[in-house]
């Protein structure tokens, strides 16, 4: 068998790449143009940030924040540039709330609005990533998905980004013109150690580094500061792939058995292997911190 070792030379030579850290970024929501009157100048920020750095990212818009003409309009443009759209549903309802069938309804008047978007993917991405608490509910959704050839979009980089812009928002509110910079400095190492700590959590339960998936948000701290988080993710040996190459990471087939279901997939699995995660950084989404920045 003169191959296997052939074979087993390259998978040696090719280690080094394979164990890479990869990630690629997620944007749940999208903007509303009705409530945001920044929306169409913060979408634009993040899509030349992607632009100018060579990303290609996932939108999982939901219906309540972007079913408006001018919103859907900003959904296009992610679509356009190049990036994968999914479905985050139409009314962002958590399904712990709903019986089965309204939030498969829920789901399908998603699929509806998205599905003729540029880059469509059928991928859900679960409302605050509950998946049910119940294995009926739970089961009776991944049937749902296995029927319409749909695929989980699960995450393994759990970020306070949505905490940490909210801050952002209230505090230039609060003192409109103020240094922005410890904003920046605290907001962008809370992703590096975030992303730091889902990579050794990988590695001690799945035993090898995944093409990670991060949940990121489009809001205002995005929009303020992504070219700042990707150059420190850089700095920091990361490498992005697009959302695609990333959800091709068997990890993403892997299903928990816990209940309730949903959250990050890595912390799932390390549950069901009997395991304590330990605390991500920030386990307070950066609330102490913005505090004593005073914001
Ligand atoms: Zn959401």
């Amino acid at each position: 068998m003169p191959l296997r070792p052939l074979f087993l030379l390259a998978a040696l030579l090719l280690a080094p790449a394979l164990n890479a850290q990869v990630l690629s970024f997620s944007f749940d929501d999208g903007f509303d143009p009705r409530v945001q009157p920044e929306a169409a100048e913060w979408n634009a920020r993040i899509l030349r940030a992607l632009e100018a750095e060579g990303i290609k990212a996932a939108l999982f818009p939901a219906g309540r924040f972007v079913d408006s003409i001018e919103g859907l309009a900003l959904v296009r443009a992610w679509g356009e540039a190049g990036h994968t759209i999914g479905n985050h549903t139409d009314s962002h309802t958590d399904i712990d709330t709903l019986t089965l069938d309204a939030f498969l309804a829920d789901v399908e008047r998603g699929d509806r609005l998205f599905r003729a978007m540029p880059r469509f993917k059928p991928r859900l991405r679960f409302p605050y990533l509950r998946e049910g608490a119940t294995a009926d509910q739970r089961d009776g959704v991944r049937a749902w998905l296995a029927r319409n050839g749909y695929a989980p979009a699960p995450i393994s980089i759990m970020t306070g980004d949505g905490y940490y812009s909210q801050r952002l928002v209230e505090g230039l509110r609060a003192q409109p013109g103020r240094d922005t910079e410890p904003f920046r400095r605290a907001y962008v190492k809370h992703i590096v150690e975030r992303a730091a700590h889902a990579e050794r959590l990988a590695r001690d339960t799945l035993g090898r580094s995944p093409a990670h998936v991060m949940l990121l948000h489009t809001n205002r701290a995005n929009a303020m500061y992504l070219p700042d988080v990707i150059a420190a993710l850089r700095a920091q040996g990361w490498k992005f792939v697009d959302a695609d190459t990333a959800f091709a990471d068997p990890l993403y087939r892997m299903t928990s058995k816990g209940l309730p279901a949903g959250s990050n997939i890595v912390v799932e699995l390390a549950r069901d292997a009997g395991r304590t995660p330990p605390r991500p950084p920030e386990d307070d989404y950066g609330k102490a911190t913005l505090d004593a920045l005073g914001y």
